[in-house]
């Protein structure tokens, strides 16, 4: 399965996300320096979602198996999904 990038409008403090089915939106006001690591996080993210390890809905987070609750969790660096990504990608990123 291929994963697209998109440039959408986000919030201010949201540079990329990877959607539910794996595809990658970018902050249409993303910082040309910041493209290339936000991508690189993001597939963290993108690989993990068509794994299974990671998925979401209205209200949680679903981590390999395990159920984070969405309120708590979202933006967190320290989110085990969030540390992945980050480790895999060299990155520090909280989304
Ligand atoms: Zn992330």
């Amino acid at each position: 399965m291929n994963t697209s990038v998109s440039h959408i409008e986000d919030d201010a403090n949201v540079l990329g996300r990877t959607t539910s089915s794996g595809n990658i939106t970018l902050s249409k006001d993303i910082p040309e320096n910041h493209i290339k690591s936000v991508i690189k996080h993001e597939l963290g993210h993108v690989d993990d979602v068509k794994s299974g390890a990671l998925a979401w809905d209205d209200n949680n987070f679903y981590w390999k198996g395990k159920k984070y609750n969405k309120a708590e969790w979202q933006g967190r660096k320290d989110a085990p999904w969030e540390k992945d990504a980050n480790k895999e990608a060299g990155t520090n990123y909280g989304r």
